[in-house]
């Protein structure tokens, strides 16, 4: 049912033609294309209408302008960073170790669409989560999907914001940070280039937040307390040796569910 759209998406070397196609037919028609007669005309038109738009390789999330990430319904779109399914593993470790904390404080630091800080909030019954995003255009989308969720959105520059923290008040600090290096982000993806670049580039080694995070938000984490940070794949080892200089022990990597490094985290 979808295969003309497939075809369009395949050309256009879109990674996963067969499931974008889907994805937008159901998006379009509210239907599963696999049970389905077809679309109507005005829907067919429709599909080429963003079909092409993803042939121009524009992130299927911000076409479809909702993404889910951990089963919550997130709104997405230009300006901020698309939720990846990588990132749920560094979620789902902040849940495991908060496991009988009671009302813990979190703190997710450079949060996008806050879907680390929503994650956790949702599965740790209690949980005072805060999240921390400096781009004003991230900002509207993470004011949106807080809304109604029992967490606070704050607009902060983390590099400043370390200084408002009380001393031991965060049970966990969580964060994606920008960590693309130099040389990746002169060679990003089509769909990638599309995401601001803010969230992506991690300065020249792409472990200017690391350092930032490690040192600098180290007080504000309660002694026993945990940061818990997703990593590039090739960035263990210097972002495990980070931690460690900067006084954090207990230090470990997780993988996620594609079998790459991508959690780091550590006990204070
Ligand atoms: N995982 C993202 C990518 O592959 C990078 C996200 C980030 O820098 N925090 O492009």
């Amino acid at each position: 049912m979808v295969s003309r759209w497939e075809d369009t998406l395949r050309q256009a070397g879109c990674p996963d033609a067969d499931f974008d196609a889907r994805e937008l037919y159901r998006f379009v028609t509210g239907r599963d294309p696999r049970f389905d007669d077809g679309p109507t005309p005005a829907e067919a038109a429709r599909l080429d209408e963003l079909t092409a738009r993803r042939a121009a390789r524009e992130p299927l999330q911000y076409i479809l302008g909702e993404w889910e990430f951990m089963g919550i319904p997130l709104t997405v779109g230009p300006g901020v960073l698309c939720p990846r399914p990588d990132s749920e593993v560094v979620c789902e470790t902040a849940i495991e170790l908060l496991a009988g904390v009671p009302s813990p404080a979190v703190l997710d630091l450079c949060a996008g669409t806050g879907c680390l800080g929503l994650g956790v909030c949702r599965f740790v019954p209690g949980a005072q989560v805060t999240c921390v995003e400096k781009s004003p255009a991230a900002l509207g989308y993470l004011r949106r999907n807080v809304q109604g969720r029992g967490v606070q959105a704050v607009e902060a520059d983390a590099f400043g914001y370390y200084r408002q923290l009380p001393a031991n008040s965060l049970d966990v600090l969580i964060s994606n940070p920008p960590y693309l290096t130099a040389a990746e982000m002169g060679a990003l993806m089509p769909e990638t280039a599309k995401e601001p670049a803010m969230a992506l580039d991690g300065g020249k080694d792409g472990l200017a937040f690391y350092r930032l995070i490690t040192e600098k938000y180290r007080d504000a984490v309660r002694p026993g307390g945990w940061l818990v940070l997703e990593i590039g794949c090739a960035q263990a080892a210097q972002v495990l040796a980070l931690g460690k200089a900067n006084g954090w022990r207990n230090g470990q990597c997780r993988k996620d569910y594609g079998g790459n490094d991508r959690v780091v985290f550590f006990q204070k």
